[in-house]
This record gives C-alpha cells, structure tokens and sequence, in this order.
C-alpha cells in the first residue's frame, strides 16, 4: 500500500457485517478499527461513568446521545496508533455526529476519504444478528451457521467462552434496525452531497466482499 493515509467509515445497518469486514480490513491495510459498539460496551462493562449513561440506550437497542459518543471518538482518534489510519464502524449514525466527526478530524489534521455504504436487506441481517455469538475474552464474532465455531460455545482464537449480545435478541433487533433507517437517510444523503460515498453489496460473504472492496479502494488509488 502506497504512504497515504486511509480514513474510511462503514455504514450499514446492524448486521451488515461492518464489524467483520473490519476485521479484514485492518489486518490487509494495517488500520485502526474503531467500533463505538465495542467502545460503549467496554465501558459498560467497566462501569463508568459512560458506560453507566449508556447501557439503559444500548439495552432498548436506542441511540446513546450523539455527545457521549462524540467524545469517546475524539480521544480514541487522539490516541497516536490512529496516525496509520482508521476504519470508523458504527459512527457516524446520524448527520449530527458526521458533522462533530468532521470537525474532529478537521481538528486533527485529518480527513475522511471514503464512506462505504454496505447496502444490506433486512432479511439478510437480522439472520447475522439472531445468530451472531460473540466472544467474552477477544470480541471475536462468530455465527451459528455462518461461521461457527469449532467447538460450540468457544472460541476459536482465544477460547474464550461465546455469549450472545443481549441486543440481539428479534425485538431489539427489530428496534435497532428501524431506528437505523431513521437516523441514516441524511448521513447517506450527506456524505453523497460530499462525494465520498460508495455503494457495495452488503449481501454477499465477507470474503467477496472484501475483494470488492480491494477493487474499489484500486480504482479510486488507495492500493
Ligand atoms: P453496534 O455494536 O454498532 O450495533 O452498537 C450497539 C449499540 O451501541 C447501538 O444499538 C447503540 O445503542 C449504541 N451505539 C453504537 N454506536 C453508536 C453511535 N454512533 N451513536 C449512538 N449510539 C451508538
């Protein structure tokens, strides 16, 4: 990969498989991965302050206010392991925290180059949500019949024992999904007006996709 420097948000809907398709990325384009998910559920689970806000939005499967989540972005993108890069999953989720993440980056001396959209069905994703088991120790997630395990119940990285997101139970799921189609129409239409989106197909396997991906991040002369 050539010196420049990547900064790339997934959007997609929970389920999408933005989480996935991170993992790929980082490991094939030495990036950052950073999921607010992930962020807001350590800190839920550290019992701080945030994390003590959020759980009861995180619970309803609500959005956690754009201020909370704002910030936790900020000082992650602060940290010095961000020069290389980052793939933003899960923020920006509304135009407000596109336009903070903006100002942020701006504030930083960085910039957004792609937005890629993971057009995905809802069938499509709420069977990855109601079968998606993740990882206690490592994060790791796996699929019941997408990717299982090995053996069921562990992980196949780290051993770790394999739980299932209390928000990814079907009413949850349900409510996630439609409060993502309320909050995304203006960040698509945003990012569009900037010129920085890409529509890629959030249907197909991980795999595939990330070889779209390498093709577009090519033709548009990141590779
Ligand atoms: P995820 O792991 O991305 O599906 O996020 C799980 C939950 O964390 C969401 O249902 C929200 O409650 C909260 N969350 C994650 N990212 C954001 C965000 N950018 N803005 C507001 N809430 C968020």
């Amino acid at each position: 990969m050539e010196e420049r420097k990547l900064n790339i948000v997934l959007l997609g809907p929970p389920g999408a498989g933005k989480g996935t398709q991170a993992d790929i990325l980082k490991k094939a384009f030495d990036l950052l991965h950073v999921s607010t998910g992930d962020l807001l559920r350590e800190a839920v689970k550290a019992e701080s302050p945030v994390g003590r806000k959020a759980s009861e939005y995180m619970e309803r499967g609500e959005l956690v206010p754009d201020r909370i989540v704002t910030e936790l972005v900020k000082e992650r993108l602060k940290q010095p392991d961000a020069k290389r890069g980052v793939i933003l999953d899960g923020y920006p989720r509304t135009k407000a925290q596109a336009e903070a993440l903006d100002a942020a980056l701006n504030e930083l001396g960085k910039a957004m180059d792609l937005v890629l959209y993971m057009k995905t069905s809802e069938d499509v994703a709420v069977q990855r949500l109601s079968g998606r088991r993740v990882c206690r120790k490592c994060g790791k997630n796996h699929h019941v019949t997408n990717m299982p395990p090995s053996a069921e119940g562990v992980c196949d990285i780290c051993g770790g024992e394999l739980y299932q997101r209390k928000d990814d139970n079907p009413e949850t799921v349900k409510n996630r999904l439609r409060v993502y189609e309320d909050s995304t129409k203006d960040l698509v239409g945003y990012y569009r007006g900037k010129g920085l989106l890409r529509e890629v197909n959030g249907d197909i396997s991980a795999q595939k996709l990330f070889e779209d991906i390498k093709s577009l991040f090519k033709k548009e002369g990141f590779s």
